[in-house]
């Protein structure tokens, strides 16, 4: 079972470590809708052996499908080195066309039974460009939906998957066997060397934590805790989440970036603050902007960190320091101090935003003690409850502030949000 933690507040053995830009990719993805009905003839429309490079480097796919008429796609984010046809045991040259971040195969010059195997590059320097999609190191791999060459209409079949992996290595994110073919594209997919894999049940769910070997066990300890205690804590203040498994991978610091999350899994370096991060945003209302999805969110992690007794108050207050130093960096980053109401709309079309993850959490603390002041019934988590409730809706939420806590934020967005906070300390008190 999730519980909290048994440690009771104790002093911090491990340095607290701050999202930056850089630290933490946002993944949006739509709320998961109702299952999609799978066909019922339960055919397998393809079968995948997925075969990882012991370094990380490289991800060699071999798939064996029928292939009729239509064309073949892979969405590989740009990371395909290399493709071959077999088509009725001849080896053949297939067209190929990039679309975004997709390719599509397509015509063939025959039917029948295909066998194509690809290698996929990963990334293995996080920079702060790089979606995280495919990623690998020194013993792991981390992959998305891009893994999986599909037939164009087969998308609600099953599929079979399996791991080749090297000596010593174990799956960490996604489960294979037979299973629709939607559900490969709704999971993270990492495999390496583990240090440990827990699975927790809690009502018929579970929630499982995968720690890679490279991370130090002392310091992906409080991760694992923290992670498990904000769950279950989540979990009854945020509600329920619709599916029955929840998959999480501690990676060694400087791994990944930071981390991500996708659909009910994510990957996370080990760090509380990270980790839960990403956590929440399980929970997270997509049609909200970023300063609420991404900024009031990370300073909530952090905040329910303090809650939880993961971290004490003053190690609360130094993130706040940290937020406001990542603010200073992304002033130098992005060449000029933009208004938080610009760097949420920039970081909504990709072009920066930096402070989503610097000025914006601290504005969301000072926001959330003076909704404490006004009311101290009231705070800005019960306005991420309501708006984590009710993950589709749309929200005008300065109006939603209002009516459920009895605080008006206007004049706090009119001086910190719409301006130019020429003196980000201000936001400290
Ligand atoms: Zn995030």
């Amino acid at each position: 079972m999730i519980r909290p933690p048994k440690r009771p507040r104790t002093a911090l053995l491990f340095p607290l470590l701050l999202p930056s830009a850089l630290a933490i990719a946002l993944v949006i993805v739509p709320a998961a809708a109702a299952s999609p009905q799978v066909r019922s003839d339960r055919t397998v429309a393809a079968r995948y052996v997925i075969a990882p490079d012991p370094e990380g480097r490289s991800v060699k796919v071999e798939a064996r499908m029928t292939l009729k008429e239509g064309t073949v796609v892979l969405k590989d984010f740009g990371q395909l080195k290399s493709i071959r046809w077999t088509i009725g045991g001849k080896n053949v040259d297939v067209p190929a066309e990039r679309r975004q971040d997709a390719i599509v195969f397509g015509p063939w010059p025959a039917t029948g039974e295909a066998r194509i195997v690809y290698e996929l590059a990963c990334v293995t320097e996080p920079g702060p460009e790089y979606r995280k999609r495919l990623m690998g190191g020194r013993n792991f791999v981390l992959a998305r939906e891009g893994l999986f060459l599909v037939p164009a209409g087969l998308e609600r079949d099953l599929v079979e998957v399996r791991w080749d992996l090297p000596e010593g290595w174990k799956p960490a994110l996604g489960t294979p066997g037979t299973l629709p073919y939607i559900e490969t594209q709704r999971t993270i997919w990492a495999a390496g060397r583990l240090s440990s894999r827990v699975e927790e049940a809690f009502g018929g769910s579970t929630f499982t934590i995968a720690v890679l070997d490279d991370t130090s066990p002392l310091s992906a300890l409080p991760s694992v805790e923290a992670l498990k205690a904000a769950f279950g804590y989540a979990w009854v203040t945020f509600g329920p989440l619709e599916g029955r498994t929840f998959g999480v991978g501690i990676f060694r610091r400087g791994a990944l970036g930071g981390g991500t999350a996708f659909f009910h899994t994510l990957a996370a370096e080990e760090s509380p603050s990270i980790a839960v991060h990403e956590m929440l945003h399980w929970w997270t209302n997509f049609t909200t902007p970023a300063w609420f999805r991404e900024g009031a969110h990370t300073y909530m992690a952090t905040r329910l960190l303090e809650k939880l007794g993961i971290i004490t108050a003053e190690d609360l207050r130094s993130a706040l320091e940290g937020f406001l130093r990542e603010h200073e960096q992304v002033v130098k980053r992005e060449g000029r101090l933009s208004t938080l109401a610009e760097s949420s709309v920039a970081y909504d079309r990709q072009t920066g935003g930096g402070d989503m993850y610097g000025l914006m959490p601290l504005l969301a603390a000072k926001l959330d003690r003076e909704i404490r002041a006004a009311n101290p019934s009231a705070g800005l988590e019960q306005v991420f409850a309501v708006v984590a409730s009710e993950r589709l809706q749309k929200f005008d939420l300065p109006a939603l502030i209002k009516s459920l806590t009895g605080y008006d934020p206007g004049p706090l967005f009119k001086k910190y949000f719409y301006a130019k906070v020429e003196d980000p300390a201000e936001l400290l008190k």
